[in-house]
């Protein structure tokens, strides 16, 4: 049996969709489905505002840029997140400063936030890792003590919730990817949403070349991050099977859970009692009680045609980081996760047999440790 890391589950109302795109010429930006996408993507979420961009690390880029982030700023970044949402800080020339994750979320510990506030901080970007919900309400405080801006990276956590709000309505804007093994996919895609007037247009001409009301006149740069009418199909699609997409991570989530918790040395993802966890990956620590690393236990997987991938390295492991700032100093437990995590199949077209199929892999290895 073969078990891709991540196989996405297409519906066929987004393949309807996707073909009416195509057969009626409305393959470009234009077009009702980028509309009706993003009316229905913010009524789901309940904010007032939704805007496409063409993948997510631009819709962290224009949400950076929405609300003024440039040269001289330095933004709060989790250390432990995908390049992504560092690289949108970097692409403004503002400077990610980082902070330690926790051990039992992976996500940006709020106890470790403060610290890194300085004269030039003027935002923090928690990200949702692996589809559970940062800590936010210690975060939202201190940013409202400091007077910052807060931009979520929610392109992990689509319908995931802390304390009964959704993700991505928690913050002055936010950001989702559509990316092929997200939740809810476009192929390549990304939304900036908001509740504020104000920065939904801003963020609307930053995608679209900044016309001002004469159309071809600009003011200010602007960038061409612009959905097509064929993937905001796809999106439409595949938005009528939000719930159900949820449902069958949870399911996922507790087929592994209940072989692997009798494993020694496995360390299984973390869903803290206010969240609900929306498990956009099934992440694992292998721990020193297993008997092998989790290198081993990749390849072993590997050799019986499983496929996982590891988690995001330390900021500390990136050269291009290292290049341009130097000491960027040290992040122990982002280290430690990034030195034990592995990710198991998790897409949306995974099936019972293959979950199971895992689960005694597992077994098999552990035992042979
Ligand atoms: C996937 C992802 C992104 C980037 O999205 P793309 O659509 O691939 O550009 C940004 N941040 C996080 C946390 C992600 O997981």
């Amino acid at each position: 049996m073969r078990v891709p890391v991540n196989e996405p589950l297409i519906s066929e109302e987004a393949k309807k969709n996707i073909l009416e795109a195509v057969e009626t010429g409305w393959i470009s930006s234009a077009g009702k489905f980028v509309e009706e996408f993003e009316n229905k993507f913010a009524s789901y979420l309940g904010v007032k505002h939704a805007i496409t961009t063409n993948n997510g690390t631009t819709a962290l880029h224009t949400a950076l840029l929405t609300m003024n982030i440039g040269p001289g700023d330095e933004v709060i970044v989790p250390a432990f997140t995908m390049i992504a949402t560092i690289f949108a800080v970097m692409y403004t020339g503002a400077k990610p400063v980082f902070v330690d994750c926790e051990l039992e979320t992976y996500n940006l510990d709020p106890a470790k936030l403060e610290e890194k506030i300085t004269k030039n901080t003027k935002a923090i970007m928690p990200v949702h890792i692996y589809g559970h919900s940062c800590d936010m309400d210690p975060i939202l405080e201190i940013a409202q003590k400091h007077n910052l801006i807060v931009i979520e990276d929610a392109a992990e956590a689509h319908g995931a919730t802390y304390k009964g709000r959704i993700c991505g309505s928690m913050s002055d804007i936010a950001c989702f990817s559509f990316y092929g093994n997200k939740i809810i996919t476009t192929g390549e895609g990304g939304m900036v949403v908001t509740n504020d007037d104000a920065i939904a247009e801003k963020a609307r001409k930053l995608k679209d070349l900044y016309h001002s009301d004469t159309r071809f006149i600009h003011e200010h740069v602007g960038y061409n991050y612009r959905m097509t009418n064929m993937q905001a199909a796809i999106g439409c699609g595949e938005l009528q099977h939000i719930d159900e997409y949820i449902e069958k991570k949870n399911q996922m989530a507790e087929r592994y859970n209940s072989v692997l918790k009798d494993i020694p040395g496995i360390k299984l993802p973390t869903t803290l009692p206010k969240n609900k966890n929306v498990f956009w990956m099934y992440a694992i620590l292998i721990e020193e009680e297993f008997g092998k690393t989790k290198d081993e236990v990749r390849t072993q997987l590997k050799e019986v045609d499983i496929d996982t991938r590891d988690f995001f390295y330390s900021p500390t492991d990136q050269p291009v980081l290292i290049n341009t700032y130097g000491d960027i100093g040290s992040y122990p437990n982002t280290d430690y996760i990034a030195k034990h995590g592995l990710y198991l199949p998790s897409g949306l077209a995974i099936t019972d047999e293959q979950i199971d199929y895992v689960c005694e892999q597992m077994k098999l290895i552990s035992q042979s440790a």
